[in-house]
């Protein structure tokens, strides 16, 4: 048995993700948190909201809430849409915690101590009308490189350039739009990524089984021009985490906040305290996941995320648990996704292009969205969202193909031998074929999904479900029962131990499908069905069922337009 620590990217606060966010980190990180449950190796699955910096401000005044309250509602709207889509975190957790607000301060007084921090003099706009400073987004004004003249103070979202508050021309608060601005001198910590640089180039260098793609992007920002630059972890704002040194003051450091970039990370660790607090686990129960000193020495780690993420999680991230100098567990395996595209455009939160977490869920179950993003998972090459490949893939894949199958053999059966398996007979050449087809299927399956490859799993998955449709169709026991009803009966006993079997081997794809499968079967056995052979005799003859109610309902062409019409901009 292995140990598994997983976790998703956190998502931002501020509103509900749309579905390329979906596919980019949270659920094929649930694909593989439910496969290696299956597989019956020990998970720890953990993602949280991402609470802090100026965005979750912004918002929450649009919002006229005070910020707190506004992260306290989002995280409760966003934990309610991933139970709505089957995602099983152990812990969905908030950067915001008491737990983070701990460790990210002990982070910065050991790295301080260790001499990783410095202290900088920078200049910053500070608006007399507002009688504070303007970081970041607060800012807005004329684009340097490009003329818009929206552009924040951090960056042009027009020209994409990134900016410093200092750099805008007629700059203006994005608070109150006053102008009566001056340019003042504060003080900011840095942290000094450059002295770590040696350390995680043989860090990355070691990582021999990573994608070219994501080592590439480490070496790139380690070694080009520069190298790796020290950055900014401070701002002047109020919500955040107070900058202190361990449990200490930080003098001259009153009254500022972490920047969200160096907490953001930390929180995967203390989600874990969080989640051991919640269901009341003693301290060790969560060190033994994070401590190489403490238990996790045989732990593997795996994340995943978007590629925009990869730097960070290559990098900054390791650099701040490198300088620590504590045996902290780092990251095994990073496991990045491209983007999803939809119907010939981009995703747009700003404009309601695409369709949101919440909206999906509106007009369909979550396995049909789960079937689909993680079939088409946007990995080596973006990949787009079409409604007439959404509605092609649904209606054939799981109308056609699984659907289908469990429908035609349920009603035969209950036809011709009632609700229960029927006895009689025995599996015979056809049905040792079928299996040794099965087994092999089943160990590529397996390979797949081992290396993350959701796409091919995806395939291999659909095609064992296309042999079990082919077996049927050639054994035809609707024909067979006239001549040979003992041959039919073996025929039909086989068809129901594949339901159970399929629902076993599908549950990380399409978990609600699958239950519903396992409990007109009447079973709770779902222990991974290594051999095949085996698994395919799990219900003996005499062994009741239900037919179950359509398991995959067709999505129509009327369907299809009026979504198309509904989701092509403009959220409602
Ligand atoms: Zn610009």
């Amino acid at each position: 048995m292995t140990r598994h620590l997983i976790t998703s990217a956190i998502p931002y606060i501020n509103g509900i993700k749309h579905l390329g966010n979906l596919v980019g980190s949270q659920l094929p990180a649930d694909l593989y948190a439910r496969y290696q449950r299956g597989r019956g190796h020990e998970v720890l699955f953990l993602c949280a909201t991402d609470e802090h910096g100026t965005p979750a401000e912004l918002a929450a005044a649009k919002a006229g809430k005070p910020v707190a309250e506004y992260c306290r509602e989002m995280h409760a709207i966003q934990a309610e849409i991933a139970k709505g889509f089957g995602l099983s975190f152990d812990h969905f957790g908030r950067s915001s915690s008491p737990q983070n607000h701990r460790l990210t301060q002990h982070f910065a007084g050991r790295l301080a101590e260790a001499g990783l921090i410095g202290e900088v003099s920078e200049k910053q706009v500070y608006s007399n009308a507002d009688g504070r400073f303007l970081p970041d987004r607060y800012i807005e004004g004329t684009c340097p490189n490009c003329g818009y003249d929206k552009a924040r103070g951090d960056q042009c979202e027009n020209c994409t350039k990134q900016l410093d508050p200092t750099d805008l021309i007629e700059p203006r608060s994005a608070i109150s739009g006053s102008t009566d601005l001056e340019v003042r001198e504060t003080k900011h910590l840095y942290l000094r990524q450059s002295g770590l640089k040696d350390q995680l180039d043989a860090w990355i260098d070691g990582k021999t089984d990573w994608p070219i793609l994501t080592t590439s992007i480490a070496k790139k920002w380690l070694h080009d021009g520069d190298g790796l630059q020290d950055r900014g972890i401070t701002r002047d704002l109020d919500w955040g985490i107070p900058v202190k040194k361990g449990d200490d003051d930080w003098p001259g450091m009153e009254g500022k906040v972490f920047y969200v970039w160096f907490d953001a990370p930390i929180e995967y660790i203390a989600c874990a305290g969080e989640w051991a607090e919640a269901t009341g686990r003693a301290d060790a129960e969560w060190e033994r996941w994070w401590r190489t000193d403490k238990g996790a020495q045989d732990v593997r780690y795996t994340q995943f995320m978007g590629k925009d993420n990869v730097p960070f999680h290559t990098l900054s991230f390791p650099a701040t648990l490198i300088g620590s100098g504590e045996p902290w567990k780092m990251v095994d395996y990073i496991k990045s996704f491209n983007y999803l595209n939809y119907d010939g455009g981009q995703f747009s939160t700003s404009q309601g292009r695409g369709v949101f977490m919440d909206q999906a869920l509106e007009i369909l179950p979550a396995d049909y969205w789960r079937w689909w993003l993680l079939s088409h998972a946007p990995e080596s090459s973006d990949s787009e969202f079409t409604w007439e490949n959404f509605q092609a893939s649904v209606n054939k894949d799981l109308a056609d193909v699984l659907g289908n199958f469990v429908s035609r053999i349920t009603k035969f059966c209950r036809s011709k031998f009632g609700e229960a398996v029927p006895d009689g007979g025995a599996y015979g050449a056809q049905e040792e074929v079928l299996i040794a087809d099965l087994q092999a299927r089943l160990r590529r399956y397996e390979t797949c999904m081992e290396a993350m490859e959701v796409r091919k799993s995806a395939q291999e998955l659909r095609a064992i479900w296309v042999a079990g449709n082919e077996y049927l169709q050639s054994a035809a026991p609707w024909a067979t029962v006239k001549e040979d009803p003992e041959r039919a009966a073996a025929q039909v006993r086989m068809g129901l131990n594949l339901i159970r079997f399929y629902a076993v081997i599908s549950a990380p794809f399409i978990p609600t499908a699958s239950a519903r499968m396992l409990s007109a079967m009447n079973t709770l056995e779902t222990d991974w069905p290594t051999d095949v052979d085996a698994a395919l005799r799990a219900l003996p003859g005499g062994h009741a069922f239900t037919v179950p109610d359509v398991l995959f309902a067709k999505i129509t062409d009327e369907q299809r337009e009026d979504w198309q019409t509904r989701f092509s901009g403009t959220r409602d």
